[in-house]
């Protein structure tokens, strides 16, 4: 989504570091190879989409482990609705929790709606949140540093120079934030508006990615990619690539077989098809021999 990497190392545009990006992305790529099939690799950005506006590097599982040392992983993440949540959009809370938990084999629930300062929002948009500034402001109650806290509300949030975010994150902070005011009518259910439900699950799984230390996705479609506009957004499949499913899978180069079956039958019942066959052809995908079951998330 639209949001900061919890980790960004700025690339030169010098010949050498497009060597390094080549020989990353082709070290990826190999590491997969013959496996791969369920999954679309990324082809060169076009003006106006993410990786176009932003030159960014992406991030090998090398580096991501490199990163952040398992010392004290996120076990728990806390969904507190802040600013305007309509009771409409309460189904679509719950669907973002379940869904969390089958998606990043995290224990997920709904916290106390969080009662937001007027200094939280923009001085230049008042209308909009301050992403960051929320960030900030979220109060990890338990102290306990496998706990996270996810915000959530249906005001439009700002960040830095942008207009607007969809979403915000920070590892450090152990915090993320979402926005479903860009999103479609909170109240419709799937058959009405198919696409509220779609875009507050992927956002919600991305920046719990980036409060898991995951940086964006450069090398394949993936639900770690940054997406610059609601079209980019709803071209991203809902799925992890193989790459980024090797961060969260502690030690499989997948993810467990068992949270991808619980993926696929949530997606079938909330009416995600395409996602739930998308799932589907990752587990056909999936190489013989490697553990049913990680020891342990994120
Ligand atoms: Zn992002
Ligand atoms: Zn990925």
């Amino acid at each position: 989504m639209r949001a900061l990497a919890a980790v960004a190392i700025a690339l030169s545009s010098c010949a050498e570091a497009v060597r390094t990006a080549d020989s990353r992305a082709a070290e990826v790529y190999r590491r997969h190879e013959g496996r791969d099939g369920a999954f679309r690799r990324l082809a060169t950005p076009r003006p106006g989409e993410w990786l176009y506006e932003f030159d960014e590097p992406g991030q090998t599982l090398e580096e991501y482990r490199a990163a952040n040392p398992a010392s004290a992983p996120v076990r728990t993440i806390r969904l507190r609705p802040f600013g305007s949540w309509p009771r409409a959009a309460d189904p679509v809370l719950a669907a973002v929790s379940e869904h969390l938990e089958a998606f990043w084999g995290l224990r997920a629930g709904r916290a106390a709606a969080l009662d937001a300062p007027p200094a939280w929002r923009r001085k230049s948009r008042p209308e909009q949140w301050d992403a960051a500034r929320v960030l900030k402001g979220f109060p990890i109650e338990s102290g306990s540093s496998e706990v996270a806290v996810l915000g959530a509300t249906a005001d439009d949030l700002g960040a830095g120079d942008l207009s607007f975010v969809f979403g915000l994150a920070s590892a450090a902070g152990r915090a993320g934030v979402f926005s479903i005011a860009r999103f479609g009518t909170p109240g419709l259910g799937p058959a009405e508006d198919p696409r509220l439900l779609r875009r507050a699950l992927a956002v919600s799984s991305h920046e719990t990615g980036h409060v898991l230390g995951l940086a964006h996705c450069v090398f394949y479609a993936c639900a770690m990619n940054g997406s610059n506009t609601l079209e980019e957004a709803d071209a991203r499949p809902l799925p992890l690539c193989p790459e980024c499913a090797s961060k969260a899978a502690a030690s499989a180069l997948f993810l467990p077989a068992a949270r991808l079956e619980r993926l696929q039958a949530f997606y079938a019942r909330v009416g995600l098809a395409a996602e739930a066959a998308a799932v589907r052809r990752i587990r056909e995908a999936r190489p013989a021999g490697i553990p049913k079951a990680g020891p342990s998330g994120p």
